[in-house]
């Protein structure tokens, strides 16, 4: 495919591990969808900065006053990386988990929430203070679009609103329709939250286009593994909400009152969300990801993953003991292979008569490549997929199936922008 970009330079490419059956192998990192890892270029820019490291909006020497350019122009780079509107604010959280909480903690007091059961549990869990509506899994796109209509609908009329929906699904890799979801949501008075944590990396996401409300991604996703993230979006539920940490930087007054307590004047920027000394590099290292994506060119990145995809997905079709999980109950490798995407390079699936965990341990000791096993953190999902019935286990992982029995969770192969078609072809290779 001519149009199909060469791999993005990554740290780790020369990156050997230990093999069980002796020897070394270059380690495959095929879990991209847990953490991706850096850039080079993020790399060489954080670099390239760390000597010039100072406080930010809290100092008068030099090196503060560019950290604090750096971090506000980082600001405006995101802001243009989402296509946000002019209005809309960015505010640099820790991670998409913290970013969906402080869109939880900001909601207006009489707000209901819609979810759908399939979410991540960043975007499941954190509405507990919300009414919240829980909504079945959809088996099609346009399922899901009716789902939301259907329940907007029969809990009108409501002060405020919010969806919350995933872009790209970390469990089978499939799209949702966020621009369908977001034009019903606002249809029914309703705003919408996008949870970008696995779209941004793979695919560009227009704030504008899609008009969503809110926008929330991860930077240790997006190439940029240093404990930032983002949410984007309209100011007004943020400026009125209290501040989700207290404390210096957050506030623009502090005064004593004659009675003896004390009186905050909090900001109404971004500021206001981001008490406490700001993690700099991590907004600096997700702006060069933002930068870097954008002029390698989304096109052909994403037409590498569309081969990528094509390539796992047919290999694993030659494997009859393989099942590759689907909500939207595409399975044909052909459908991936051109013509508008529909899903990245996040593939879940199962192998009869293997135990997920086994199979997942054998891939890392026997070939050097890292995937994930387990229920992804989308408990509800992956059941259901699975068909299995709910049992107690810790988060994040799953019981042992006996054996013979039916598996209890999954395995996941993940894959981006720096990976070389040798990783999945050597996952393939390793599967059959
Ligand atoms: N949403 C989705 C869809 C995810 O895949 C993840 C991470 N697996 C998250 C949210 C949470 O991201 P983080 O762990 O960086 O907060």
């Amino acid at each position: 495919d001519p149009a199909c970009a060469e791999p993005l330079p990554v740290l780790g490419r020369d990156v050997t591990v230990p093999l069980v059956t002796g020897g070394e192998v270059t380690y495959a990192a095929l879990d991209y969808a847990a953490s991706a890892p850096a850039l080079q270029r993020v790399w060489d820019d954080v670099a390239a900065y760390a000597p010039y490291y100072g406080s930010v909006h809290r100092g008068a020497g030099y090196l503060s006053q560019l950290s604090t350019d750096l971090f506000e122009q980082s600001r405006a780079t995101v802001a243009g990386f989402l296509d946000c509107r002019p209005s809309d604010q960015v505010v640099f959280t820790r991670s998409t988990t913290d970013s969906l909480n402080l869109l939880a903690a900001v909601l207006p007091a009489d707000c209901q929430v819609f979810v759908f059961e399939t979410e991540h549990h960043a975007s499941l869990l954190p509405w507990g203070n919300a009414q919240v509506t829980y909504l079945n899994a959809p088996r099609t796109p346009a399922q899901a679009v009716e789902t939301l209509e259907r329940a907007l609908a029969a809990r009108e009329p409501y002060g405020s609103a919010l969806v919350c929906v995933t872009g790209a699904s970390n469990v089978t890799g499939e799209l949702w329709p966020v621009k369908e979801l977001a034009a019903a949501a606002h249809a029914h008075g309703a705003r919408i939250v996008l949870d970008a944590a696995q779209l941004a990396p793979h695919h560009p996401v227009s704030v504008q286009e899609l008009d969503v409300d809110w926008v929330a991604f991860s930077g240790h996703k997006l190439y940029a593994p240093f404990g930032s993230g983002v949410l984007a979006g309209r100011a007004d539920w943020l400026q009125r909400a209290e501040p989700y940490l207290a404390g210096g930087g957050a506030s623009r007054k502090v005064a004593r009152r004659a009675d003896g307590g004390v009186d905050v004047e909090w900001h109404t920027t971004a500021a206001r969300h981001e008490a406490g000394s700001p993690n700099v590099i991590g907004v600096y290292s997700i702006a060069s990801a933002c930068k870097a994506l954008t002029e390698a060119g989304f096109e052909g990145l994403v037409a590498r993953e569309r081969h990528l995809i094509a390539k796992v997905r047919e290999g694993l079709a030659q494997v009859p003991a393989v099942r590759i999980l689907s909500l939207f109950g595409d399975d044909s490798p052909s459908r991936s292979a051109g013509g508008t995407p529909t899903r990245v390079g996040v593939i879940s699936f199962v192998v009869d008569g293997w135990n997920s965990s086994h199979f997942a341990a054998a891939l890392s000791a026997e070939y050097g490549i890292g995937v994930r096993d387990g229920l992804f953190c989308a408990h509800p999902l992956v059941r259901t997929l699975l068909g299995s019935e709910p049992q107690a286990q810790g988060e994040c992982g799953a019981p042992e199936a006996a054996p013979g029995e039916r598996s209890l969770n999954a395995i996941r192969v993940s894959f981006g922008a720096g990976t070389p078609d040798e990783h999945v072809d050597r996952f393939v290779g390793a599967v059959k």
